[in-house]
């Protein structure tokens, strides 16, 4: 079988959408004119991913308000946010360049999702002539909605774990349901609780293993079979071209992620400074047997905070490299990261959200070639 290879979810909105949702923010135009954007986004998104000559295709999240924020707010500057939640919860992430991105705080239960990932995939199926694959949020990026101290006024947090568990568990069902041929699940909080930053509270507190065991809380109520077809993603965040935990060592992060019983994982690599350490981290770590399935790796190949495009020979040199330590019928390539987890990003070492497009496409086109080429090399063709 030859070398798969599987895109992450985002890409940049192109201006005309992102300048579309700041009006719908202020009132200027209706939900049905905004929606008028987003179908022409999602359409462009999709055939130009199948042009790629990628054997999966999505429509980079161009309804999304984000990665981690689609069930539940309609944009990014909080209209539509759910009823029981508050705009002012802590701090999902602060990245390099000095910017954050904060989270709804939950005021009261019960917690429920206003939007699955299946309500996007719906609409994309009848656009796309290619088997479509579809990202979720992991429950450990939405425990971060409930209090870090303290327990929500007649909602206890187990109560809160349980109800978001069964939303998490819907969430890929229904994708499944609806059609993806895969489902990958957004893991870039895992990196993240490895690092202690003083000015986000919950990085301090050493959360990686209870993120592990709510997530395999949700994966586990799959059957080896589904399993084979959920991934986990794991990155050092993506947004405005800037990360927010890439100072992380792998070494601190993979002996444990590798406990999820996913059949696959989405890891940056691209960007490493040491490739083929990691490469070898992964080849000790990742399980040939998870409860009944192989953990399939598919290395990033491509970056998506850098405008320059990988070539194609390059994409080939990593997977042969990476071939060294990772059973060739276990790796796989991908890209990074998501080109723009969430849905303002005006991609400032690109020029504009527009030409990150184009640049996005060219990486993933790029990426299809080279693990093509990998996989003759590698006689798996
Ligand atoms: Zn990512």
């Amino acid at each position: 079988m030859p070398i798969p290879t599987e895109n992450v979810g985002s890409l940049p909105r192109p201006a005309k959408l992102q300048a579309a949702i700041a009006a719908y923010d202020i009132g200027k135009i209706t939900r049905e004119e905004l929606e008028r954007e987003q179908d022409a986004a999602c359409r462009d998104s999709i055939e130009r991913m199948e042009a790629t000559g990628s054997p999966l295709v999505s429509d980079g999240e161009q309804r999304a308000s984000s990665f981690a924020t689609y069930p539940i707010v309609d944009t990014l500057a909080g209209t539509g946010l759910a009823p029981n939640l508050a705009a002012d919860g802590q701090y999902f992430a602060i990245f390099t360049d000095g910017h954050h991105r904060q989270l709804p705080r939950l005021t009261s239960g019960p917690f429920k999702y206003k939007t699955f990932a299946a309500e996007y995939l719906e609409k994309a199926k009848p656009l796309a002539t290619k088997s479509l694959k579809q990202a979720v949020i992991a429950p450990s990026m939405l425990y971060l909605l409930y209090p870090l101290d303290g327990e929500v006024e007649g909602y206890s947090r187990e109560q809160f774990l349980e109800d978001l568990c069964n939303e998490c568990e819907q969430d890929i069902r229904k994708c499944f349901a609806a059609g993806a041929q895969r489902v990958s699940i957004d893991f870039t909080e895992g990196r993240l609780a490895c690092r202690n930053d003083p000015r986000n509270p919950w990085t301090g507190r050493k959360m990686l293993e209870t993120f592990i065991e709510l997530n395999n809380r949700v994966i586990d109520r799959f059957s080896a079979e589904e399993r084979k077809n959920i991934g986990i993603h794991t990155c050092p965040g993506g947004d405005c071209d800037s990360t927010h935990s890439a100072d992380v060592d792998y070494a601190d992060l993979l002996p444990s992620m590798f406990k999820m019983n996913a059949g696959y994982f989405l890891i940056q690599l691209a960007s490493e400074p040491d490739k083929e350490r990691v490469y070898k981290l992964i080849g000790e770590h990742s399980r040939e047997d998870a409860n009944g399935v192989p953990q399939v790796c598919f290395i990033g190949v491509t970056n998506p905070q850098n405008p320059r495009v990988e070539t194609a020979q390059e994409v080939c040199d990593d997977l042969v490299l990476a071939s060294k330590y990772i059973p060739v019928e276990r790796l796989g390539s991908t890209d990074d990261c998501g080109f723009s987890p969430f849905s303002i990003d005006v991609k400032p070492k690109h020029v504009s959200p527009d030409v990150a497009r184009d640049i996005a496409f060219k990486k993933i086109a790029a990426r299809v070639e080279g693990t093509a080429l990998a996989s003759q090399k590698l006689g798996v063709a």
